[in-house]
């Protein structure tokens, strides 16, 4: 496959090269990439040379474009590598959804916890030692026998990081973002969620400001249950809100 195609995965790349001297040649959709030195007047016309490469890479294209994108950013001297891979250990091995079943298990075991995290998340999280490196704010929503809560970034992909982790990826795709407004319910069958027909669905969408949590109900049957066990029973989805919190005999 060869030729010009408006790639919009350029764009960042080229900005950088316009400004510097580092460039990206060429991203085809067959996953191939290289780097050259280049003028940066050069290369404006958006013409790029494009090699057929028969040693071909396992890695993916959007694997290859982050790759790229970090080493210009590194010999640029913006980011530091070494502060790259403790942020991602940090995500692969301490952040995640466990850090967010541990708030809302706190908070069904404990009435001040839970008040605190309805009226300011982000400061209650914190107290946990769940701190958003974002600056944006966390609300917490709280489901109960009459309403339902469930979140979605409409625009892209915005999601609490700190007490969720990476967002999955049907959170990020388009059928989630606009049928999760159009059609909650739709969206929660498919989860396999179902409701009672007068129970509320609130929708909430994301933003780079506001990010949201949802409180499930605590299930019946967990009645003097520990903290630990409790948090056993939130999953990722259920924080989502297109899942209610595992029932007690799903963990025993
Ligand atoms: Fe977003």
């Amino acid at each position: 496959m060869r030729g010009e195609r408006g790639n919009p995965g350029h764009t960042a790349l080229d900005m950088l090269g316009s400004a510097g001297k580092i460039t990206s040649s060429a991203f085809l959709h067959d996953g191939t990439t290289r780097f050259q030195k280049v003028n940066p007047m050069a290369g404006q016309d958006h013409k790029h040379e494009h090699h057929d490469h028969e040693h071909g890479s396992e890695l993916s294209e959007t694997q290859l474009r982050v790759r790229a994108l970090e080493t210009v950013l590194t010999e640029k001297g913006y980011i530091d590598s070494e502060t790259i891979d403790q942020l991602i250990e940090a995500y692969e091995t301490q952040i995640g959804p466990h850090n967010g079943a541990r708030v809302i298990a706190r908070a069904w075991v404990d009435p001040g916890f839970k008040k605190d995290l309805l009226q300011d998340a982000s400061k209650a999280v914190a107290k946990l030692g769940y701190v958003s490196r974002v600056g944006d704010h966390l609300i917490a929503v709280e489901n109960t026998p009459r309403v339902h809560n469930m979140i979605v970034c409409t625009l892209c992909s915005c999601y609490p990081w700190e007490v969720l982790g990476l967002p999955p990826v049907w959170y990020k795709s388009a059928p989630y973002r606009s049928r999760a407004v159009k059609d909650p319910r739709g969206v929660l069958a498919d989860f396999e969620t179902s409701l009672p027909a007068d129970t509320e669905i609130r929708v909430w969408d994301s933003t780079a400001e506001a990010r949201y949590i949802v409180v499930p109900m605590r299930p019946e049957g967990t009645e003097g249950w520990s903290e630990e066990q409790l948090a056993q029973l939130v999953s990722r989805d259920s924080m989502i809100g297109t899942r209610l919190a595992d029932r007690p005999e799903k963990t025993q």
